[in-house]
């Protein structure tokens, strides 16, 4: 028998695929029919040589033809998160030594996302059977991960211990803080949502957009609120100022620790440099403080905040001196930037014209709430900017990262139907670039400076001050915090680690400070916080299009092969009695090597694939066995020739 179950599906398409045409025809067809396949099922390229040891596990196969069309299903999706999950051991060796038993009576304390990046920031605080989440973001795609939408938190460890978790803390409006919420919380259960009134009203405006996702159960708290969330836990909430309003701290007391995590902060200074906020943080620290999560986004830059009135000073003059439009480009969720910009527009008579719907909706509610302030006629839709003069027109767009399908990259492309980049426009970037988003923005500077565009960033003036605190800021924040421990989180293990060293130039013991990594597990006693040996789920789950997490490790590395290396396609057909091949193999390449103008090498390879099954014996042809040898030896082979490993998919014809 040629067939085996796994095979068949292939095998019809490529028939379908080969019975409409011949001829180079035909690999367009076959090459799309098994797209799909490939990526589902088969696993074209784990015979190849580079893939070893994630040679992926048959069960996969097994739930697809199980489930049949349903493939892009939630079960799927837990599948595959768990697949992924298998995959992720990730011990620091610098403390796989302290294996502990595990301690029923200690308070654990897990980062499920944020250390190994930027963004995807979520965290929780387990006691007992009682859980408490901090925040849960997303993080903008890698270059390593093509395609992908965006990346979300890992909550395989969370979701079956639903009926525990007392309730969520947001503690700002930042997508890299909430931005997973429609993905998540109905897994989790759909627990209470602590936050600000101001961050309440903008994730349920998001919320909206997901017709499936549950609707949120929502308490508003302020400074000062102290919650009790059940037997063991309870939260106390602390203001703290970062570049959207109502950003709030939190400490989580258990019986064992109080801990400490402050949002994503930095200083605001009035104009006698004074900071704002020292009394509350004072508060806290005189709490007795076990554990501190310290923000270490800018822990590497010396110095102190920039001072948003400096900031807004320099925006003013940038203004004045424009001649033509202004267009003016930051994240919708800079709300203390917007409004700052919206004020000076009011002063120097420019109308502001918003484009993007996310930013339209969160000016709109702060408008409402009271957090911004300004006269209904100073900020106007789009569709009237025809009516002004260009020195009276700035315009306000999201799209400051470079993303494709934001407001700033259709003005810059021409698609916008409202506004064109035409010579005498100034353009400013108020806001620092992602890590990561470096080469968009730089291509997006590019296409605005040839089109006469005058273009201002933050590296040129001191138009954007970070949300993040700085070295003198974060050392500030330690000495009044005290705590016993210091937790680093928001960033790369190299800015933790700076965060740390920083905490200890001011008299942290240096044993104090735990850099952990995604998914480890500390168990934090009255004197102790042990980093054990046991670690949870915190592998990326991706969001491609609609599906959530159905694209795992597995797809990503093929789309990465494919754009690297190329495939190639290998059509042979067979006899069903004797096993022999019946005509010479079809080759087909797409962005491997030019074939055309290498016959040599495609004889070569047809010659081959003969020689291959030629050393089978007649009926032992077993139909993935001879995908796979195919797949190594032909790799192999094209390796030698050529020093690429292009994906190989064969597709074996029996008539
Ligand atoms: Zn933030």
């Amino acid at each position: 028998m040629l067939n085996t179950k796994h095979s068949e599906s292939a095998d019809s398409d490529s028939k379908r695929a080969s019975a409409g045409s011949g001829g180079s025809h035909v690999s367009d067809g076959a090459a799309a029919g098994h797209r799909s396949y490939s990526t589902s099922t088969d696993r074209p390229h784990s015979g190849t040589g580079r893939s070893g040891g994630h040679r992926p596990a048959r069960s996969h196969d097994g739930m697809r033809s199980g489930r049949g069309g349903g493939y892009r299903s939630h079960e799927a999706t837990r599948g595959t998160a768990h697949r992924a999950a298998a995959h992720h051991v990730s011990i620091d060796p610098g403390h796989a030594h302290k294996k502990a038993p595990q301690n029923e009576n200690a308070t654990r304390l897990v980062p499920l996302g944020g250390l190994e990046e930027i963004g995807r920031n979520m965290s929780f605080v387990e006691h007992k059977d009682e859980i408490v989440i901090i925040d849960m973001g997303i993080q903008f795609p890698e270059e390593e991960t093509p395609g992908i939408d965006f990346i979300i938190p890992n909550v395989d460890y969370l979701a079956p211990k639903k009926a525990n978790i007392r309730g969520l803390v947001l503690t700002h409006a930042h997508f890299d803080h909430v931005g997973a919420i429609p993905y998540l919380i109905g897994r989790i259960g759909n627990p209470t949502v602590y936050t600000t009134k101001l961050t309440k009203a903008l994730i349920e405006k998001r919320q909206e957009e997901f017709v499936n996702a549950p609707k949120l159960n929502i308490v508003v708290v302020d400074n000062g609120d102290k919650v009790k969330l059940g037997k063991h836990i309870e939260l106390e909430f602390f203001g703290v100022d970062h570049t959207v309003p109502d950003t709030i701290g939190v400490v989580v007391k258990t019986p064992e620790a109080n801990i400490v995590h402050f949002a994503d902060f930095r200083l605001d200074y009035d104009e006698e440099g004074n900071a704002a906020k020292l009394d509350d943080f004072e508060r806290i620290g005189k709490l007795g403080i076990h554990t501190f999560m310290i923000d270490s986004t800018n822990a590497e830059k010396e110095g102190h905040s920039v001072s948003e009135r400096l900031v807004e000073e320099n925006l003013e003059k940038l203004f004045v001196e424009a001649d033509g439009r202004i267009i003016l480009t930051t994240f919708s969720t800079m709300l203390t930037r917007i409004a700052e910009i919206i004020k000076i527009c009011e002063k120097i008579g420019r109308k502001v014209f918003v484009s993007g719907r996310s930013m339209k909706d969160a000016i709109q509610i702060s408008h409402t709430l009271g957090y911004m302030k300004f006269k209904k006629d100073s900020v106007l839709p789009i569709e009237e900017i025809g009516k002004y003069d260009d020195d009276k027109i700035l315009v306000l767009t999201t799209g400051a990262q470079g993303q494709s399908n934001a407001g700033l990259m259709k003005i810059v492309t021409g698609e916008h139907k409202y506004v064109q980049i035409k010579p005498g426009d100034t353009m400013i970037f108020s806001s620092s670039v992602i890590p990561g988003n470096e080469r968009s923005v730089q291509h997006l500077k590019d296409h605005l400076t040839r089109q006469g565009a005058i273009v201002f960033n933050s590296e040129m003036i001191d138009i954007h001050s970070s949300g993040h605190a700085p070295k003198a800021d974060l050392q500030t924040v330690v000495k009044l915090i005290k705590p016993k421990f210091l937790m680093p989180v928001h960033g790369y293990y190299f800015m933790r680690s700076a965060n740390g060293k920083n905490a200890v130039e001011i008299g942290l013991p240096k044993e104090n400070v735990r850099l952990m990594d995604n998914g480890q597990v500390a168990e934090l006693t009255k004197e102790t916080f042990t980093i054990i040996s046991e670690t949870v789920p915190a592998t990326y789950v991706m969001v491609d299009g609609l599906g959530v997490g159905d694209v795992g490790e597995v797809v990503i590395r093929d789309r990465r092969i494919l754009a690297q290396e190329g495939m190639v396609v290998v059509i042979t057909t067979i006899d069903r009695k004797t096993g022999r091949v019946l005509k010479n193999p079809d080759i087909i390449s797409r962005g491997f090597i030019y074939l055309k103008e290498s016959q040599e090498l495609l004889n070569e390879v047809r010659k081959k694939v003969r020689l291959i099954i030629g050393k089978i014996p007649p009926g032992q042809l077993d139909g993935d066995y001879l995908k796979n040898l195919m797949r190594d030896q032909i790799g192999q082979y094209l390796y030698n020739k050529t020093f690429r490993r292009p994906m190989i998919l064969p597709v074996i014809i029996e008539i």
